[in-house]
């Protein structure tokens, strides 16, 4: 079971839409996967078609609150191989209420080892949508996480959080959990007829090398339109330019995810 968090403190980048469409890709390729919705919008919940207005015990917060299991919590989405654990909007109570707490960051780490430890592995890929933030529920995230994604805006702005981001993975990788890696970065809603778009993409690939995927995500509606519907736009329309960037990013992280394992 491999866990991924998909993270960027900048908001409005991509997060929630790759997450919901790699989840979806995967589980098409008959892969096993749980998003968890990390983010107090809970826009991976609606994205996926479940409500992020249930009781908050059986959403993330009661995990990370300490009164559920992650077992207790996981949901069926209407897509075969695709669970879920929502979120709500209690879950940004979650910071101030357990500041007592000095292990806290390790709280969702704990919870998904004694779920593995308790059910005979069940799922592929556990995908993390984190909130637009550096807090307490990212650093959670990173804590737990083999690897992590990040989607890039290719727009202005978009490499200077990257610093900030770049540091916050060093902290915690040299403190709290020295195995995380960056899976790599993937180019968002990229428009060709936008000269900024390709100056971006020059300056991440120059920068962060292999690290970037080959696939970019072009700026499309029908993307922006899926999650009213609560599905991925890989289901609500399957041929659009959208789904065809999704469909081939999967490919490439299937490869990717090949690659790892036979060079182990
Ligand atoms: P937040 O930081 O608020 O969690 P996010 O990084 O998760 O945001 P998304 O919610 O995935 O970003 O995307 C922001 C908005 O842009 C959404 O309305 C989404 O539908 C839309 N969107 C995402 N990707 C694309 C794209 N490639 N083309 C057009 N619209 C897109
Ligand atoms: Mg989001």
């Amino acid at each position: 079971m491999k866990i991924i968090s998909i993270i960027n403190q900048k908001g409005g980048v991509g997060k929630t839409t790759t997450v919901i469409n790699l989840a979806a890709g995967l589980s098409q390729l008959n892969k096993k996967i749980l998003v968890i919705d990390l983010d107090p919008q809970g826009n991976a919940t609606t994205g996926l078609g479940l409500s992020n207005t249930d009781d908050s015990e059986t959403t993330i917060y009661g995990v990370l609150n300490g009164s559920k299991k992650i077992s207790e919590t996981i949901k069926k989405t209407n897509f075969e191989n695709l669970d879920l654990i929502s979120s709500n909007v209690d879950l940004s109570g979650l910071e101030v209420e357990t500041a007592g707490d000095e292990k806290r960051a390790f709280i969702l780490k704990d919870k998904l080892l004694k779920y593995i430890d308790e059910n005979s592995t069940k799922y592929d890929y556990v995908l993390i949508d984190c909130p637009p933030s550096l807090s307490l529920l990212t650093v959670m995230a990173l804590v737990s996480s083999q690897s992590l994604l990040v989607p890039l805006q290719t727009e202005f702005f978009a490499l200077e959080g990257l610093t900030q981001l770049m540091k916050t993975i060093e902290r915690v990788r040299v403190n709290l959990n020295t195995k995380l890696n960056i899976q790599g970065i993937l180019l968002t809603m990229y428009d060709k007829r936008n000269k900024l778009s390709s100056e971006v993409e020059k300056e991440a690939r120059e920068f962060f090398k292999e690290k970037v995927y080959k696939t970019v995500i072009p700026r499309n509606v029908r993307l922006s339109e899926a999650p009213s519907h609560g599905v991925p736009v890989l289901v609500y329309d399957k041929n659009c330019p959208g789904s065809k960037s999704y469909f081939s990013f999967t490919d490439e992280f299937i490869n990717q995810e090949f690659n790892m394992e036979s060079v182990a």
